[in-house]
């Protein structure tokens, strides 16, 4: 019986080696460790031994049907992670679509994740905000705390809009985050504490593009204000929101960090959806992935909103889209967002974002 163990092993293995897609994968699972597959039947034999054998023979079948077991979740996470480029490698290089082929569009994977970012910040009482993509300097540095001689604010990062072509006064630049929809919103709003909000849209860097950075790409900003708001609180809404965003029970971790508009400053890390923290390639093999920024908005935001930082607190986050869109669909390469290619878009066509929720406000308008 232990040779029959071990021809079981090598079939196994060899078998799986050469399992190329999940349904190839399923099948080899109902095969060898299904209920009714070879391992198990092997198993009711065991009864019909002698004591001693009985437990040898016993523990090198278990062992055996944990080492198939993780084989077989090993096998399974790299489909996860590599879904998408699978998919696109199986399709017919250069098939034209006819014109007379009926074709219904669909959402854009990127705006898919911003419905289902907005969605579930929506489900938890915040409130959508919408504002200008070309915004005034003051709303993307000064009001949040980042001073005029700060190198963020040089030509080398930031798109620089002519003055005298807008509103000739201020300085105008294509905004570089989406923190500036933290003041847009509650001046526009006028909000009074408790309020949260959720700000997602488009922003623009001069990055030099590669597969993990373009120049035009994809936050979401949230802020959460009121009396007694706590880090403790931050953990609670972030964890509950990525919990949901990836339909694991996920787990985040903060790490010191700086950002001008916060004090304390954190790094947000949630634990790997895809290994249950034991180490994958996603997560190279740490349990954590990195998410978002963060931190406890600075006195001097909360004075710039008008808010009494002696009297009201909070949270502000910044997270990326794109990044979140790259991870749920194991994407690695950010480019293929902007590619055009009608081949990685229709991948899509049966995501969904979730069931639709909140209030959407348009938090002001491009100077002009
Ligand atoms: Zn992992």
């Amino acid at each position: 019986m232990e040779q029959q163990l071990e021809d079981l092993q090598k079939q196994a293995n060899k078998e799986l080696a050469e399992v190329s897609d999940a349904s190839a994968l399923e099948a080899w699972r109902v095969l060898y460790i299904g209920r009714k597959g070879k391992l198990p039947e092997l198993l009711r034999g065991v009864k019909d031994l002698g004591d001693e054998e009985k437990r040898v023979i016993g523990k090198a079948a278990n062992i055996l049907k944990r080492t198939l077991e993780e084989a077989y979740s090993v096998k399974q996470e790299s489909f996860i992670a590599s879904a998408p480029n699978k998919l696109m490698k199986a399709l017919p290089a250069g098939r034209q679509v006819q014109a007379n082929e009926a074709s219904v569009g669909h959402l854009h994977p990127i705006t898919l994740t911003i419905e289902r970012v907005q969605n579930i910040f929506a489900a938890m009482g915040f409130i959508i905000a919408d504002g200008p993509e070309v915004e005034e300097a003051r709303y993307n540095f000064d009001a949040l705390n980042i001073p005029s001689d700060h190198p963020a604010r040089g030509e080398g990062d930031t798109f620089m809009i002519d003055p005298k072509s807008v509103s000739g006064e201020q300085d105008v630049v294509l905004r570089t985050q989406t923190s500036p929809m933290q003041i847009r919103s509650v001046e526009t709003m006028r909000l009074t504490p408790p309020f949260y909000v959720i700000a997602p849209g488009r922003v623009y860097l001069r990055e030099k593009v590669d597969a993990t950075h373009e120049s035009t790409f994809y936050q979401f900003e949230g802020l959460g204000i009121g009396e007694d708001i706590t880090i403790a609180d931050f953990k609670g809404v972030i964890a509950a929101f990525f919990s949901t965003f990836f339909q694991k029970d996920v787990t985040v971790r903060l790490r010191p960090s700086y950002f001008p508009f916060v004090e304390p400053g954190f790094e947000v890390d949630m634990s790997c959806v895809f290994c249950a923290q034991k180490g994958c390639r996603v997560c190279k093999y740490t349990g954590w992935i990195e998410v978002m920024g963060a931190g406890m908005v600075h006195p001097n935001v909360l004075k710039n909103m008008n808010i009494d930082p002696t009297k009201y607190q909070g949270f502000a986050f910044g997270g990326a889209i794109d990044r979140l869109t790259m991870i749920r669909h194991g994407i690695n390469d950010i480019r293929m967002f902007w590619s055009g290619d009608i081949r990685f878009l229709r991948q899509f066509s049966n995501c969904h974002s979730g069931p639709r929720a909140g209030i959407h406000v348009d938090a002001g308008s491009s100077p002009a």
